[in-house]
């Protein structure tokens, strides 16, 4: 018979081979650590991505415009979060932030579009 010990509080377990916490109340407060870590993670990355979204807002087109890179990252642009990428036919790659997209094109100048609706 091997030991097992508690997942949450790392006590000893007496019972069933398949336990995996000592108690309902350590197994509920570790679950609970999860979820809140998982949350915390989304909304994180939701407000990268909000930011992102005001910050092509804030250049937003009524035709298509373009931007230099570092005018983006002087506002707190982070590349690293979009919502979807378009390649077109021509194998232009537009990366989408909800319906704003932006696509990069010589010396480090984006254009930035809106889908239409
Ligand atoms: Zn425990």
């Amino acid at each position: 018979m091997t030991e097992k010990t508690c997942l949450e509080c790392s006590e000893k377990i007496v019972g069933r081979a398949d336990k995996k916490f000592c108690s309902d109340y350590c197994r509920n407060s570790y679950n609970n650590k999860i979820n809140k870590d998982s949350k915390n993670l989304i909304r994180n990355i939701n407000n990268r991505l909000r930011k992102n979204y005001r910050i092509l807002e804030i250049f937003n087109p009524e035709s298509n415009t373009t931007v230099a890179k570092h005018r983006l990252i002087d506002k707190g642009f982070d590349f690293e979060y979009f919502t979807n990428i378009y390649t077109t036919k021509k194998g232009n790659v537009y990366r989408f932030v909800y319906d704003i997209g932006y696509l990069l094109l010589e010396n480090d100048y984006y254009m930035i579009v809106k889908r239409e609706r």
